[in-house]
């Protein structure tokens, strides 16, 4: 029995709609606030047509401080999850201090002016709501998120300590359009051209933006071209298995991806500092985001499979010497579309924000102060996955990678 209010609209916001309406044990009353109350009114709309529950729609700038803890006491949740953008988790994670709710989220913050990346912001957070005797869990989402979760998963279970991770993170889905993004495409292009950054030996090593290049051979999905860049799980993975010698993150992107988004960098459509246009300052990202196919239109086009998951390498708890273990879940676009009307980009990140939120409203997570995922018992968690459209897969390999 809980009330929990979500805020943001997008497509990540509409499949943790979805699957919080399709366990109504577990969620009894949504609540669903955003800019744009019409996109609220669209997914409460679905959500009706598919599960028959009524989801309560607001609309709320959650910039605005005190209008959001208006709205908070006026709807009285037990848990506010924040799926709008990473520029509102701090003004959320105030609101939710003054009006006594506690937090989860799917991204960490950043300031619309720098593409950091980090959580110090956030982790400054620790003592208010420690205090307050409030939780905010942090990244939430498939990467951060299961990614963390499989890997605790795997020190909990095979592996007393890990030597080597690799995350890797595989899109094979083709939307059709000649350049679009998964989700929000000024999030999205704000990371993959940022520095990579990969821990080795005790400290982070920076090196430029897709400068290396792997191919890897995905189950469900074939052979792709995989790059090493700076993901935000990076750090805090790092902190709490100070063991790891080196840990890495790789996505895929497809030659098409990188040639458009070579040109849109090299003509200054990627910057994020002002530019004055018109009399008017402008940030060409922003612009080139507002431009772009919106991510939640891409479902119904999208067809292939997402397959993300984590390499470890370490010492196994058994005794037995050195063991690698590959963790992953796959992902069906057109599955994930007939479920909830959205891709698997979405889906994936949406289901672990609903199963995080379960697991703080039925109290399997529990404490005070600010969290990440790896500092949680990962095993309910892989249970829910299982339970609630990503199951996952671990076997051994051979040996470390040798890439
Ligand atoms: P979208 O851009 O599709 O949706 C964001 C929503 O937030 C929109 O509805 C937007 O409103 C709303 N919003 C923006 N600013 C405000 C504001 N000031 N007040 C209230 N609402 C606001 O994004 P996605 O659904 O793709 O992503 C949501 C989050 O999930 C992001 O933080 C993203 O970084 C994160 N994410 C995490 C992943 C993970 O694996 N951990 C993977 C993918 C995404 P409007 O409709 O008016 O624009």
């Amino acid at each position: 029995m809980s009330t929990v209010l979500v805020i943001g609209a997008g497509g990540v916001s509409s499949v943790c709609v979805h699957k919080m309406a399709m366990n109504p044990d577990i969620f009894t009353n949504i609540h669903l606030a955003s800019r744009t109350k019409s996109k609220c009114d669209t997914i409460a709309a679905s959500v009706k047509e598919r599960t028959g529950v009524d989801v309560s729609t607001y609309e709320i700038d959650a910039e605005e401080v005190p209008a959001m803890v208006n709205l908070i006491k006026k709807i009285g949740p037990e848990l506010v999850v924040n799926l709008a953008l990473p520029y509102q988790d701090l003004p959320i994670m105030d609101a939710c201090l003054e009006a006594g709710v506690d937090y989860l989220d799917t991204a960490n913050y950043e300031p619309k002016d720098e593409a950091k990346f980090e959580y110090h912001w956030q982790w400054a957070y620790q003592d208010r709501f420690k205090s307050a005797g409030l939780m905010a869990l942090l990244g939430s989402g498939f990467d951060p998120g299961v990614t963390s979760v499989f890997t605790m998963w795997l020190k909990k279970h095979k592996l007393k300590t890990i030597r080597q991770l690799d995350i890797l993170d595989c899109n094979g889905g083709d939307h059709g359009q000649a350049f679009a993004t998964n989700f929000n495409p000024e999030i999205n292009i704000r990371e993959v051209t940022a520095p990579a950054r990969h821990w080795e030996n005790g400290e982070f090593v920076e090196t430029p933006a897709m400068g290396k290049k792997v191919e890897f051979d995905f189950e469900a999905v074939g052979p792709k071209n995989m790059y090493m860049m700076y993901h935000e799980e990076l750090e805090s993975l790092a902190k709490f298995n100070p063991e790891m010698e080196r840990a890495r993150f790789w996505m895929t992107f497809g030659d098409e991806y990188i040639k458009h988004l070579t040109v849109l960098q090299n003509v200054g459509m990627t910057r994020i500092d002002p530019v004055r246009y018109q009399g008017k300052d402008i940030i060409p990202l922003q612009f080139l985001a507002a431009v772009l196919p919106k991510p939640e239109t891409l479902g119904e086009t999208t067809k292939g499979n997402t397959n993300i998951g984590v390499i470890a390498t370490g010492e196994a708890l058994d005794g037995s010497g050195e063991k690698t273990f590959y963790i992953n879940n796959i992902c069906s676009h057109e599955a994930a579309y007939e479920e909830t009307g959205n891709q698997a980009v979405s889906y994936t990140t949406g289901v672990p924000a609903m199963i995080g939120s379960a697991m703080m409203v039925t109290g399997k997570w529990t404490g005070d102060g600010v969290f990440n995922m790896e500092e949680m018992d990962p095993d309910p968690f892989m249970d829910m996955l299982n339970e609630h459209g990503l199951p996952w897969q671990v076997k051994e390999l051979d040996g470390p990678v040798d890439f």
